[in-house]
């Protein structure tokens, strides 16, 4: 169990010295017991203390990390059930698989292809982290030689998928990366996958059916000395995969039972009958909670959304992403183009400047600090008012960029202008579309209409 915040206390100097930040050592373990500090802020606890409360506070799933050279992704380390009691913080690896009974053009090229695809979304590049090559053919060197084709196409970490130890040591033998992830120890060959894994330092799947024999496998490995375990309890139907993984979840965070405190992995198109199926069970595995998911079919249209699903749910929920307050030019702007102004929400950011972007007019977009929310919110929450925008823009500097002073506000708060135009006597208040997609034929119209407005 995880210490509380008294059983810390008793580890800790108790001279209430300041050093670490708190007013008192009582304080500090307070916040240590609820994960908010770091035991390194106290520069004076003892060896023993410091012994006694790291083991203690290791996080109750272990962080494990996938890697092919400079590519790698981690997985674990989470201390939540629920994103908003915290945030989750390292998301699960997506990962597609090829079998080594496919010819291998095939799999060269459909490797070729889900390695490189990436989209871009809020400032962020999006893309796969794995691929996993299964070992369906039962020959060792057939296996090898799909592992070589794939590695010669794709630079993602590996996952290895074997069930005869002998098969895995041929793929490594011709370089399956750095750190692929060995999938699976069970309980017949455990010993063996075991030797393979921690002779060459790689992170081994263990497969079981049902918790207990999990546990019992777990156990046996890492007393073997394999410390970094991925947890495969056999689940495949959705349903399977929702209530033993929450179960996992539940065991690791709630009653810190270390035997089961490893990431998981799923694969969801082997309970799916077609690819849409898939996609839906592997959207509630991002969610809860596997830490690799392994796909059968890869459809850039599905897996956008996969990403983005992903992306929104490991976002930390109290720090909503950003972009930094500016002034932001498209389009190369002279001194009469339009003037926008928005928030700092980068989902906000992003919509706005791509459609301003398009559009090819010449604009300034000034972006005003509203803590990361999107209009309506910030509004609503006053961090959007007459008198924040006003006090922007006029520390901004666009007052000496712009000769055509006409800002131009989002229509969703078009209630505004009255008294912005009071805030901000030298500018004329304009209201915009309520929605970033009507922006482009907005600009278009109004540059005309500057356009043929005399002098
Ligand atoms: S630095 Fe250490 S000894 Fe000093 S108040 Fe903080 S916890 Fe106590």
């Amino acid at each position: 169990m995880a210490l509380t915040g008294l059983e810390i206390y008793k580890l800790l100097p108790k001279t209430n010295c300041k050093e670490c930040g708190f007013p008192t050592c009582l304080a500090f373990a307070l916040k240590l017991a609820a994960k908010s500090a770091e035991l390194s802020a106290c520069p004076r606890v003892s060896d023993e203390g410091k012994a006694a409360l790291e083991s203690a506070s290791a996080p109750p799933i272990r962080l494990v990390t996938i890697a092919s050279g400079e590519r790698e992704f981690q997985i674990g380390n989470e201390v939540v059930l629920f994103r908003h009691d915290k945030t989750f913080f390292h998301q699960p690896g997506l990962a597609l698989r090829v079998k080594d009974t496919d010819p291998l053009d095939k799999v060269a090229a459909t490797v070729a292809e889900a390695s490189v695809y990436f989209a871009e979304r809020v400032g962020f590049c999006l893309s796969m982290d794995a691929m996993a090559v299964e070992n369906a053919s039962g020959d060792a060197a057939t296996f090898a030689k799909c592992v070589e084709v794939v590695k010669a196409n794709s630079v993602l970490p590996l996952i290895l998928m074997a069930k005869d130890p002998a098969s895995i040591e041929a793929a490594l033998a011709v370089g399956a990366g750095s750190k692929p992830l060995i999938h699976a120890a069970d309980s017949e060959n455990w010993e063996a996958m075991a030797a393979l894994a921690t002779r060459a330092g790689c992170p081994l799947a263990v497969k079981a059916r049902g918790l207990e024999e999990l546990a019992v496998l777990a156990e046996q490995l890492t007393k073997a000395g394999v410390q970094d375990l991925v947890l495969d309890p056999g689940a495949r139907t959705p349903a399977e995969t929702l209530a033993v993984f929450t179960q996992l979840r539940r065991l690791a965070i709630k009653k810190n039972f270390r035997l089961l405190g490893f990431p998981t992995i799923s694969f969801p198109g082997e309970g799916a009958e077609s690819a849409e199926q898939e996609a839906i069970a592997a959207a509630q595995d991002i969610c809860k909670y596997s830490g690799v998911i392994v796909l059968d079919h890869f459809d850039p249209a599905t897996l956008y959304g996969l990403l983005t699903l992903r992306q929104n749910i490991y976002t930390d929920p109290q720090k909503p992403i950003q972009v930094t307050p500016d002034i932001y030019r498209f389009n190369d702007p002279e001194p009469n183009a339009p003037v926008m102004i928005t928030t700092n929400f980068s989902l906000t950011y992003f919509s706005v400047a791509g459609e301003v972007e398009t559009s090819g007019v010449p604009a300034w977009l000034l972006i005003a600090d509203a803590e990361g929310l999107s209009v309506l919110t910030a509004w609503a929450a006053g961090k959007f008012s007459a008198e924040s925008i006003a006090k922007f823009v006029k520390g901004s500097g666009i007052n000496d960029l712009v000769e055509r002073k006409v800002l131009i506000l989002p229509g969703m708060v078009a209630t505004l202008s009255g008294e912005l135009e009071e805030e901000l006597p030298d500018w004329k208040i304009a209201v915009g579309p309520r929605e970033a997609v009507d922006l482009q034929g907005y600009l278009k119209e109004l540059r005309r209409a500057i356009k043929e407005t005399p002098h």
